[in-house]
């Protein structure tokens, strides 16, 4: 596990292209330049890893593209101390983010593979999740909610209930929805039965499965 200059230079770069399509959160963009994307993927990739696009991970899944990472970070606002649940743990580079904003996170994969290999990385790095939990997305976490914030990374075909209810009072989910492109959906939780809901452009994403029999 190597990080060298060219890659933090590769990162800078990249953090730059990302401010320039309109991520202006200095955290966020701190936690670009920092966390060493390359690591997360399978090392023949890395001439990729800098680039602004997704890229196969294991398990048939994806590695979130980094402007989508840092866009999501950034509409959710988070801060030091937040309570957050992430949907689809992957590769754990926006897990990464949202540590190094120093939230608590939560986060659940539903396959067992990227779970695990997942579950032995992030701490190699010095990443420390409250808890990573092997798990389905569609009913979040009931036990340990309710969260100051809920971040799903897959293309959801329809809100779940059970993650509205365990928002805070103030407290947003941030889901793309939709089953070939999908609708980046932001609701507030504004009351215990009032959610104001933002619709915020399309993104493409691989697809939150239900649960497996
Ligand atoms: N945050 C990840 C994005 C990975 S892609 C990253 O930065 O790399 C989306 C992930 O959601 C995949 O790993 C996929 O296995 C997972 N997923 C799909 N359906 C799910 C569900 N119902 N519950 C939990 N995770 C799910």
């Amino acid at each position: 596990m190597k990080d060298t200059h060219k890659h933090k230079g590769l990162r800078n770069q990249l953090a730059n292209i990302i401010n320039a399509k309109g991520i202006t959160d200095e955290n966020v963009l701190v936690a670009l330049r920092k966390i060493p994307r390359h690591l997360f993927m399978d090392s023949s990739f890395e001439a990729h890893a800098y680039q602004d696009k997704p890229f196969p991970i294991a398990a048939e899944q994806t590695i979130s593209q980094p402007y989508t990472v840092a866009f999501q970070t950034q509409v959710l606002k988070i801060k030091k101390g937040d309570k957050v649940l992430e949907i689809g743990t992957g590769s754990g580079y926006q897990t990464a983010v949202l540590l190094e904003m120093k939230a608590e996170v939560y986060s659940i994969e539903r396959q067992k593979e990227l779970f695990k290999k997942t579950s032995l990385f992030l701490p190699k790095l010095g990443y420390r999740p409250k808890k990573l939990i092997f798990g389905d997305g569609y009913k979040g976490l009931p036990k340990t909610a309710p969260f100051d914030k809920i971040i799903v990374t897959a293309g959801a075909p329809y809100v779940p209930k059970p993650l509205l209810s365990q928002l805070k009072v103030g407290g947003m989910l941030l889901i793309p929805v939709g089953e070939d492109t999908q609708v980046m959906t932001l609701f507030i939780r504004k009351s215990p039965k009032e959610f104001e809901k933002h619709e915020l452009g399309d993104f493409k994403f691989v697809p939150m499965l239900e649960e497996k029999n």
